[in-house]
């Protein structure tokens, strides 16, 4: 599905962030990314989004690179890759009703649409079953983001990530903001939501045992490198990393 291919990116009069980064992503899978704090997971998030440019290297979905194209000829892309961030809040827009904010990608994307799971009779029908697919009740359209709790924000915005069906969802650190329980409760309802919608992950998170939970196969990121990458039963296996090992100790 994704395929990157020896991409480095470094902050104008920085060091580089991460140089020389390779991997492929499957169609269905949750491919975890784990690191440091300061490792360039975000960076590389966004890098994936063409939110931020990248000094060299490639990256294919389905096959056809993206690195080069114009913010014209990437509207299919961004249709087909969204994400959920680690707060809520900074995510939604503060003056929109929830109902308007589910609204929005639909709205933008609407000419080329092919929903698969939901469907658009009309705009209060398909808000409902946005956040039907999230089990927040119907009521909470109308409130504005700052009338939600931190579990409820971040429900509402993945069922905005969620909406226009997309292949990948970049996840980092979605439940970083949360309480354990509800901590829990949101990574059961993503991996029910990968399952039913037949949505690949890249889940970027510190907490293993979360990782332990969504994931099949799981990279480490060290000082801007992919240093590990195993599947999730050679978690405890004797070849990892010693970086890999460290996180185990703790976990
Ligand atoms: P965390 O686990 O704490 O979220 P991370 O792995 O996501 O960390 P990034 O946020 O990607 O790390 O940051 C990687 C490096 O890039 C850091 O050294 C950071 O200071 C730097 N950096 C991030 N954003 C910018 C920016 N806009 N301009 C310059 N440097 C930046
Ligand atoms: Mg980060």
């Amino acid at each position: 599905l994704l395929t990157v291919k020896d991409l480095s990116k470094s902050y104008k009069r920085g060091r580089p962030v991460f140089s020389n980064i390779s991997f492929d992503l499957h169609k269905g899978e949750c491919l975890a990314l784990v690191g440091e704090s300061g490792s360039g997971k975000s960076t590389l998030a966004r890098c994936l989004l063409r939110i931020e440019a990248t000094d060299h290297g490639s990256i294919f979905l389905n096959g056809k690179a993206i690195e080069k194209l114009s913010e014209r000829q990437l509207k299919p892309y961004r249709k087909k890759i969204q994400a959920v961030f680690q707060n809520p809040m900074a995510s939604l827009n503060p003056k929109l009703k929830i109902k308007d904010s589910l609204i929005d990608p639909y709205m933008q994307y609407k000419s080329e649409l092919r929903l698969a799971h939901f469907s658009y009779t009309s705009k209060d029908a398909y808000v409902k079953q946005l956040l039907e697919a999230v089990e927040l009740p119907v009521f909470l359209a109308d409130r504005y983001p700052h009338e939600l709790s931190g579990g409820q924000r971040q429900r509402v915005t993945i069922a905005r990530a969620i909406s226009i069906e997309p292949e990948l969802v970049l996840l980092d650190e979605p439940t970083a903001s949360l309480d354990v329980i509800s901590q829990n409760a949101v990574l059961q309802l993503l991996t029910e939501l990968r399952q039913n919608l037949n949505l690949s992950y890249l889940f970027i998170s510190h907490d293993l045992a979360a990782v332990n939970q969504m994931s099949q196969r799981t990279m480490v990121m060290k000082d801007g490198q992919i240093v590990d990458q195993f599947e999730q039963q050679h978690l405890f296996a004797d070849e990892r990393h010693p970086y890999t090992k460290e996180l185990v100790s703790i976990f």
